[in-house]
């Protein structure tokens, strides 16, 4: 099933990211995560891509099984910055013959390594072009930064170039990590107001160990605010109360969103199939 339509039919929607194996050791590991999440029957489950594209077989093999064995939807996300067209056409094609409806199209991190020569693709705008020429049918997603990408200048630039990225048929947007709701509704009111009218599905992602915040803030640059810092300082030496605190501050982040209107929800589950479960108990009422 197409994303757009389960974003169209008006129910609350709560969904899953997962992320593939990096080596055929891990492999079985990660399936039982998948497995064990898929049957929580999120409204669908979206499926990494390793950056450079080396484990990008485990991406179609996660997203076909997650769709086709346990009956939810799935997304495949595909980046491009470092490979080159023809490799970047192959994948889509091999996502097309397994069956995958939904890409999240996305440029990916550029490598420190990577000089101008290499370079095929300089944005997603120019890899949703390629998915489209090969199979117009797929339902494409992209990326959108509540705080604004690293690399933009500021906030402005940030969402001229998302409107491009909605004028060039990306079909919803899926957020960056935020952990203070009111950044996101402050973005929300201002695509809007530049025409970005395309769904906006926010990311949430429950920190439940301390280590996570740290490389969660690096990846993302999202501001952590001072009730988050003063759980992690609170809590972090103790696994089982950082693991039940930061469930609760995601919950509370949610549960704030779906007041609010917000129809959509991802979470990064980060393949822990127990901060799933607790995630979808603590809403199962809300979303029913
Ligand atoms: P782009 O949309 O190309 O944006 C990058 C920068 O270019 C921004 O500053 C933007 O404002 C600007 N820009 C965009 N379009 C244009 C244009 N047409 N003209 C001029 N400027 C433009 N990384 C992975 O490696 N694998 C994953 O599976 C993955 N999944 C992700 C899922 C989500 C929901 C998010 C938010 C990020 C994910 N990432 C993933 C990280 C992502 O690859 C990086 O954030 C990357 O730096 C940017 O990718 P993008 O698709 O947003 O790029």
């Amino acid at each position: 099933m197409k994303i757009s339509e389960i974003l169209d039919n008006g129910k609350l929607t709560l969904s899953f990211e997962v992320f593939p194996p990096k080596t055929d050791a891990s492999f079985e590991s990660v399936r039982s995560a998948v497995k064990k999440i898929a049957e929580l029957h999120p409204s669908f489950m979206s499926v990494t891509y390793g950056a450079g594209g080396g484990t990008s077989k485990y991406t179609l093999d996660i997203a076909k099984s997650i769709k086709e064995k346990y009956g939810v939807p799935s997304v495949a996300h595909l980046t491009c910055v470092s490979s080159s067209t023809e490799t970047v056409k192959q994948r889509i094609n091999e996502f097309r013959d397994a069956g995958i409806e939904n890409i999240l199209a996305l440029r990916g991190d550029i490598p420190e390594n990577l000089g101008d020569f290499d370079r095929c693709f300089q944005h997603a705008t120019d890899l949703i072009k390629v998915i489209k020429d090969i199979y117009p049918g797929f339902c494409i997603g992209g990326a959108c930064y509540p705080e604004s990408h690293p690399e933009s200048s500021d906030k402005a630039e940030d969402i001229i170039n998302l409107k491009k990225k909605q004028d060039a048929g990306f079909d919803f947007f899926v957020t960056q990590m935020f952990f203070d709701n009111n950044l996101l509704y402050n973005f929300l009111y201002r695509i809007r107001e530049a025409g970005i009218t395309s769904p906006v599905i926010p990311g949430i992602m429950p920190i439940t160990k301390a280590i996570q915040i740290e490389r969660a803030v690096k990846l993302s640059g999202s501001f952590v605010p001072q009730r988050f810092i003063n759980l992690v300082d609170k809590f972090g030496n103790n696994p089982g109360a950082m693991m039940q605190a930061g469930i609760a501050y995601a919950t509370d982040q949610i549960i704030d969103l779906y007041s609010n209107n917000i129809t959509h929800i991802h979470v990064y589950s980060m393949n822990n199939p127990e901060v799933a479960r607790k995630i979808m108990d603590n809403v199962s009422e809300i979303i029913n």
